[in-house]
């Protein structure tokens, strides 16, 4: 059943439930969590281990969560898409990704970073032509930005773009790509004028594969491992001018605009992993005897549980303020920062302390705290490191003040 069809219920539910459940929250966004953590238990738990161990990449499942419209949430159903609310995608992220991060970052790159920028700069045409076709996962997109000599500095992009009549000729690597392996299209930004700085990018929406375009190497990463990630090397790639998304100049814009909203989705990826990793915690506390009696009996592991479950919740009412600021349709840039740093800091913490409480099994891979501790690592990094995230609330914040 496509998620949309339970939208017509909703009704906020009382504040006294317990865990995930929280004041204002609708029988819709619980059904989605139900529908979401079911599919992840059933589908994507039991291989997960699997997914990571042999890097594969999850095309079976894709393929179902497209059905289920869970890689086109926020997209309007005109254009095929599920058409729900922020809230609901941050909360189908984390149940994602708490079975599998993997699937989980596919599943984000796919809905905030390739199809949401189109469906905010992009004319009729673009819609229908770049996002229809990628709402139920028969074909799944991607978001070129970095490249090899810039990633926090997203402005000094060197990849270029030559406009030759109604052509656009594209030359360049981007670095990091996730989905690159798979994607039958991407939104790239490319320089047309050196001199105008960040106000001489433009965004691109390429198809792949396309003459010019070469996907050379997969990377051999510490997490995330059944996701590709590559570099898109063009030579003379040439498009029509007409793909060029929102208007001239406006590139780096959309690159900030478009991250603004992907970094509420890795805040869900990391709820998720952070959540997996207190989960196995908690499993184990019961299972596991010292000195007579459970571990979950010590209070020096029940501190360690108390820590990992309060940066958790906390994390999570961060994420749920920035999605209920964007679907209210106000600013949400420094909510968005918050909530991704304070959730990717959390996973990472909860999947380093769930290998402490694990002890030795912690450590192999017989157990899966210890690709949860891998997977955490990347929601520090992607979308804008912890660092950047620090950087974009201090200003926000300062500008807030009327300091700057
Ligand atoms: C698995 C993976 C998937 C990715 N997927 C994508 C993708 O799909 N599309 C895409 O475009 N990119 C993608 N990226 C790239 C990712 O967004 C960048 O790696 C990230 O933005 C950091 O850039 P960098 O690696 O160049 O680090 P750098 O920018 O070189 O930063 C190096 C260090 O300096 C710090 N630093 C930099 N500037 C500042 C500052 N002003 N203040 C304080 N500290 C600072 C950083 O925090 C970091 O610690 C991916 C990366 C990985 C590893």
């Amino acid at each position: 059943m496509m998620l949309r069809r339970v939208l017509t219920m909703s009704r906020p539910l009382a504040m006294q439930q317990r865990g995930t459940h929280f004041y204002g929250l609708t029988e819709t966004h619980e059904m989605i969590r139900h529908t979401c953590r079911d599919f992840a238990e059933k589908e994507l738990k039991p291989i997960a281990g699997k997914i990571d161990k042999e890097e594969l990449f999850p095309k079976e499942q894709i393929k179902k969560l497209g059905e289920l419209g869970m890689l086109s949430m926020m997209t309007p159903a005109k254009y095929g898409g599920a058409e729900l609310d922020t809230l609901s995608y941050a909360i189908a992220m984390e149940e994602i990704s708490r079975g599998c991060a993997t699937t989980g970052v596919i599943m984000s790159v796919n809905n905030s970073l390739y199809i949401a920028g189109i469906l905010k700069f992009g004319t009729e045409e673009q819609k229908k032509e770049w996002v229809t076709p990628f709402t139920k996962g028969d074909h799944i997109g991607c978001f070129a930005l970095s490249e090899p000599g810039n990633g926090s500095d997203a402005g000094a992009a060197s990849t270029t773009a030559r406009v030759s009549g109604d052509k656009v000729v594209l030359n360049g690597t981007k670095a990091w790509i996730t989905n690159a392996f798979e994607a039958e299209a991407t939104v790239v930004f490319a320089t047309f004028d050196k001199a105008k700085k960040h106000r001489g990018i433009n965004a691109y929406l390429v198809p792949m594969p396309t003459n010019g375009l070469s996907r050379p190497k997969k990377e051999d990463k510490l997490g995330i491992r059944g996701s590709s990630t590559g570099p898109l090397i063009f030579e003379d790639v040439e498009i029509p001018a007409a793909n060029r998304l929102g208007k001239d100049g406006e590139g780096f814009k959309i690159a900030m605009t478009i991250l603004d909203g992907g970094r509420i989705g890795i805040a869900g990826q990391a709820l998720g992993i952070a959540q997996a990793a207190l989960d196995c915690a908690i499993e184990y506390t019961g299972k596991r005897e010292c000195f007579n009696q459970p571990i979950h009996k010590l209070q020096g592991i029940q501190f360690k549980l108390a820590d990992m479950e309060m940066k958790l919740q906390s994390a999570r009412l961060l994420t749920y303020q920035a999605c209920f600021l964007k679907d209210q349709g106000k600013k949400f840039t420094k909510e968005a920062a918050m909530a991704k740093c304070a959730a990717s800091e959390a996973a990472t913490f909860c999947a380093h302390q769930a290998i402490q409480i694990l002890g030795g099994m912690g450590y192999v891979r017989d157990m899966p705290a210890e690709r949860h501790y891998r997977d955490a690592r990347i929601t520090e990094i992607y979308e804008g490191t912890s660092e950047i995230q620090r950087v974009v609330i201090a200003s926000n914040l300062l500008k807030e003040y009327g300091v700057v």
